[in-house]
């Protein structure tokens, strides 16, 4: 069919904006390449899948899909609540926390707005802030000197925040670069904020790292009106594929995320397994037993292969090449092995590969030895 341009008749935020690239699914590797057996380690998925009780919740459910999800996520949110020690009224529910960074643009950022964060972090912030119509304030990451090289500067963060400034995001640990920032910096950073700009703490990661280091913004909310912490059911808890996430924040902006968001953006499967998710703490503890090994194997064989990498608090780790990294993916992709290429942030010698199983990070550096070699 012949292709018609309608891109002027939109705004220029919507013109501008460029796809995000997910990572490439095992099925299209194994159908282009006509191989089989492929492993993904580019989406930091979970190793272990989902945990039992999840699916169990799951099987319970099938008899009753003919009927709408709870539009309030009632059994859901109050697990969260209880969990985070917030009232019901504090959560909100999303397709995933992307969704949720979607409401915040659409609540916060128009025209003539501006968004801060930071050069290297999650490209959702980006294109929900062009999305909009809004201006990126991109601020400069740490430079390679600095103990936590490519990580938010969050003394740069707070001078780029303008009149204008309505959205800070931060993500901690940030992904692609497995950065971090100490809770009690980040709690001084959020304090310090205007009361009319927003703080998004993005904690997609945080079950993975130690937490008398990543905190937990969420007991920030009481004191900080202006926060709104993210969280995910897609890394530590296995669900990527159900889409669920949620936000911490006042009731205030709870109300307004709620407005803007679809009546059933999280469908009931998705409910049913969160909720059971949050009761499975064997499984979260075997998950980041796991991603500590798997993490520790991995660096340690990037240090005996002499390649460099970012030191990461999450279930990945960026690597870094003397050469452009696409072709040593495209070698890695033959040898089975699916990796994620970092270029699009700015990083074409990078590569970000998840911690999978023992076997699978043993693949993976053979398959990285064999294309280095
Ligand atoms: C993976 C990820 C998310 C969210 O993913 P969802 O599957 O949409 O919940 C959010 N923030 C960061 C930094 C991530 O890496």
């Amino acid at each position: 069919m012949k292709r018609h341009d309608y891109s002027d008749l939109v705004g220029p935020g919507v013109a501008g904006l460029v796809p995000y690239t997910p990572g490439q699914p095992i099925e299209t590797l194994e159908r282009n390449l006509g191989i089989v057996d492929a492993i993904k380690l580019a989406s930091n998925e979970n190793p272990l899948g989902a945990s039992p009780k999840a699916r169990a919740a799951l099987d319970e459910h099938l008899t009753k899909l003919h009927f709408y999800p709870d539009a309030d996520g009632f059994e859901l949110k109050k697990r969260l609540a209880e969990k985070h020690a917030v009232l019901r009224e504090c959560i909100t529910l999303g397709n995933g926390s992307n969704e949720l960074l979607v409401f915040l643009a659409q609540v916060f950022l128009g025209p003539d707005t501006s968004a801060v964060f930071s050069q290297y972090a999650f490209a959702v912030y980006p294109i929900v802030t062009q999305m909009m119509g809004a201006r990126a304030q991109v601020v400069p990451a740490h430079a390679h000197d600095h103990p936590m090289a490519l990580g938010h500067d969050l003394r740069a963060m707070y001078a780029a925040i303008e009149p204008s400034t309505r959205l800070v995001f931060v993500a901690n640990p940030n992904n692609p670069t497995g950065t971090w920032l100490h809770h009690d910096r980040l709690r001084d950073f959020v304090a310090s904020l205007p009361p009319e700009v927003i703080c998004v703490v993005d904690e997609a990661y945080t079950e993975y790292g130690e937490p008398d280091v990543l905190g937990d913004a969420a007991t920030w909310v009481d004191s900080c009106p202006n926060l709104v912490v993210t969280r995910t059911f897609s890394k530590a808890y296995g669900l990527a594929g159900l889409r669920v996430g949620y936000a911490i924040s006042n009731p205030g902006i709870a109300d307004l995320l709620n407005r803007v968001r679809p009546t059933f953006n999280v469908n009931a499967l998705g409910l049913a397994a969160a909720r059971a998710a949050l009761d499975d703490q064997a499984f979260l503890k075997q998950t980041k037993a796991t991603n500590e090994a798997g993490l520790a194997q991995l660096t340690s064989g990037l240090d005996q292969l002499g390649v460099a990498h970012t030191p990461s608090k999450a279930n990945f780790v960026l690597i870094h090449f003397d050469q452009p990294a696409h072709s040593l993916s495209d070698q890695l992709s033959h040898h089975g092995v699916i990796v994620r290429p970092v270029a699009n942030y700015g990083l074409p010698n990078a590569l970000r590969v998840s911690v999978g199983t023992p076997e699978q990070n043993t693949r993976f550096l053979n398959a990285l030895a064999d294309a280095l070699s």
